[in-house]
């Protein structure tokens, strides 16, 4: 095969390796957002349970002042009954008491469903904190991975771009540049088999003088393209007859 494809090959495959740990950065660092996300999310809930609980001592306070003051008004008016001489007024006290317990029962419910509401929160509220440390303690670890895996990336990429710079040195400035026009519009496929007579990058038959020059195509020749697309193409089965 023709020295500059052979080279040209090398450069395509080293830039689908530099794409591919591009990604795999990109999903290290990912992931370990996410992780960060749902450890937020999971210390914010926890956050508001606490809140919450907070609030509800401050509503379990004043359901009980509400149970002391429906008492004493009850005491208060069960005094003035035993004082009044008068039917009428006897029956309007009456009246009055039988409302201020029916307050007081409903603030003894208030008060009872209250606590019990106030004891599931606190089951929850010991839950959310095994949760929010286990989720810590997955961020933290995952944190140290992604730091190991990093530094393995950050030195592939390195090897990568010696490697390319090698690689660039031994191909002509005009198919470097070629090369880079292609990439611009058609990467990751810049040099394509042309089997069957066919382009491999946009699978339009070529005619039968393209595949001749292919065929023939020795060290120094220019490179033939695609009438097509402009890809570079080759011919893999050249390759014995070449060498
Ligand atoms: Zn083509």
């Amino acid at each position: 095969m023709n020295n500059t494809l052979k080279r040209l090959l090398d450069l395509q495959n080293l830039d689908k390796e530099i794409i591919e740990i591009q990604r795999e950065k990109d999903n290290v660092i990912e992931e370990l957002r996410e992780e960060q996300i749902r450890y937020q999310q999971a210390a914010d809930d926890q956050f508001s349970k606490k809140e919450n609980k907070n609030q509800m001592e401050v509503d379990k306070k004043k359901l009980e002042l509400d149970i002391e003051d429906a008492e004493l008004k009850i005491k208060h008016l069960e005094g003035n009954q035993k004082l009044v001489k008068k039917n009428d007024a006897y029956q309007a006290l009456s009246k009055e008491i039988k409302a201020a317990q029916e307050a007081k029962i409903k603030a003894e419910e208030a008060l009872a469903n209250h606590i019990k509401q106030t004891e599931e929160n606190s089951v929850d509220l010991e839950k959310g904190k095994t949760q929010v440390d286990e989720i810590k303690k997955d961020l933290l670890k995952k944190a140290d991975e992604a730091k190991v895996q990093l530094l393995e990336i950050q030195g592939k990429s390195k090897r990568y771009k010696l490697i390319r710079k090698d690689i660039v040195k031994e191909i002509n400035d005009k198919y470097i540049s070629s090369y880079n026009n292609l990439y611009e519009k058609r990467a990751p496929k810049i040099i394509v088999q042309a089997n069957n007579s066919m382009c491999g990058g946009c699978h339009i038959s070529l005619p039968a003088q393209i595949i001749a020059d292919i065929m023939s195509l020795n060290d120094g020749d220019a490179l033939v393209t695609c009438e097509n697309c402009g890809r570079i193409l080759y011919i893999e089965s050249n390759e014995a007859l070449a060498e």
